[in-house]
């Protein structure tokens, strides 16, 4: 498999993102008012996940640090196998 291409997350993706999961982190669910959010790869680009809107979340900037490039089965959660 090829690795798919980092490419920046367009604006109106990310709003739409954070909207779908109501500006609450995945993991902990803090919201924008506790906490910085970004916007998540579930499954790595560098293991092969997509820049698709099924594979991304609501990650605040702790847990996301926190994730780096291991995948977790909680983070799982939109997508589907
Ligand atoms: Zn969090």
């Amino acid at each position: 498999m090829s690795k798919t291409p980092r490419i920046p997350i367009p604006p109106e993706v990310r709003k739409y993102v954070f909207e779908r999961d109501r500006y609450h982190c995945q993991s902990c669910g803090k919201t924008n008012t506790e906490a910085n959010l970004n916007v998540d790869h579930i499954i790595p680009l560098a293991r092969g996940g997509k820049n698709d809107l099924s594979n991304l979340q609501t990650l605040c900037s702790t847990c996301n640090q926190r994730k780096r490039d291991r995948l977790d089965p909680r983070f799982k959660r939109y997508f589907d196998l």
